[in-house]
Formats: C-alpha cells, sequence, structure tokens
C-alpha cells in the first residue's frame, strides 16, 4: 500500500556553513528520498521566530531564531512512503550526542543547538512548514 508523503526538511547553518550540503543529500537520496523542491536562502530573524513560533515560550526560543539566521540554509521537501517518521529517525536525536550511530545528527551534528537538520515532526506540521516556505 502507498503512503506517499512530503515532509520539510532544513539544513541548517552550521551544515551550510561546512560544505556539508551535497553529503546530506545524498544521505537522503540513498534512503530514498526524493527531493521535490529546493532552495537556499537566508532567512531574517522575524523569519525564523514565525517559523519556530511554537517553541516561542522556551528558554532557547531567542538563540534558536538567531541561529537559523545566522546564515544561509537549504529547504527542502522529501518525498517518499513514510517521509514524516522517516525523516524524523533518519536525522537522530535533537541532541547528537543522544543520536544512534547512522543518524545525520550523530555524523554531522555539533551541539544540541548547532544540529545540523530540521525535520518537520508531524504530517500536519509538515503541511504548514512546506506551505511556510514553498506558497506564494
Ligand atoms: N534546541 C536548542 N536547545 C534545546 C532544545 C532544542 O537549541 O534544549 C534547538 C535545536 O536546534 C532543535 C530546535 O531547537 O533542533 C527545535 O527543537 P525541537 O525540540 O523541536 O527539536 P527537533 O524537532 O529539531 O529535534
Ligand atoms: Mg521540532
Amino acid at each position: 500500500m502507498s503512503n506517499l508523503e512530503q515532509t520539510l526538511s532544513i539544513i541548517k547553518p552550521d551544515a551550510v556553513e561546512r560544505n556539508l550540503e551535497d553529503k546530506i543529500k545524498t544521505v537522503f537520496k540513498n534512503e530514498g528520498f526524493k527531493i521535490v523542491k529546493e532552495k537556499k536562502i537566508k532567512l531574517e530573524k522575524k523569519d525564523a521566530e514565525k517559523f519556530y513560533k511554537v517553541h516561542e515560550t522556551k528558554p532557547f526560543y531567542n538563540d534558536l531564531c538567531e541561529y537559523l539566521s545566522s546564515g544561509p540554509i537549504v529547504v527542502m521537501v522529501l518525498e517518499k512512503n513514510g517521509a514524516v517518521l522517516d525523516n524524523r529517525k533518519l536525522m537522530g536525536a535533537t541532541d547528537p550526542k543522544k543520536a544512534e550511530d547512522g543518524t545525520i545528527r550523530k555524523e554531522f551534528g555539533l551541539s544540541i543547538d548547532k544540529n545540523t537538520v530540521h525535520g518537520s515532526d508531524s504530517l500536519d506540521n509538515a503541511k504548514v512548514e512546506i506551505d511556510f516556505f514553498f506558497a506564494h
């Protein structure tokens, strides 16, 4: 049975800065994800605040928004069967120190804040996040 889904992935500033863009895209492709849309952009802090609004009461919110808007990012729509959950699994835990072997955050993450990738955490949020970046 087909369960084709789309999810939003972001290659965060720490990874773009280290020239990991192509390596990370290769990881996604090797795991069966199709990159159906992508763009490299630099967010204004205001946009980062909007994107991460769900975290606005968290102590790390301001630093997080500063960080996401600190340099270029690559925003992608990834597609495959079960894309949302499979992407979360492939990313690994938020804190790279706790991420499993073979995950992107384990391999490339620097710290809990500079953790290399973002991925939507549900199908509903994936739709909202894809719209945020790709609706015109
Ligand atoms: N974050 C942070 N400190 C924390 C928790 C999260 O800086 O203690 C950052 C981190 O970059 C993370 C983002 O906030 O990716 C969003 O947090 P969330 O809990 O949604 O983690 P994710 O869904 O990215 O795994
Ligand atoms: Mg999250």
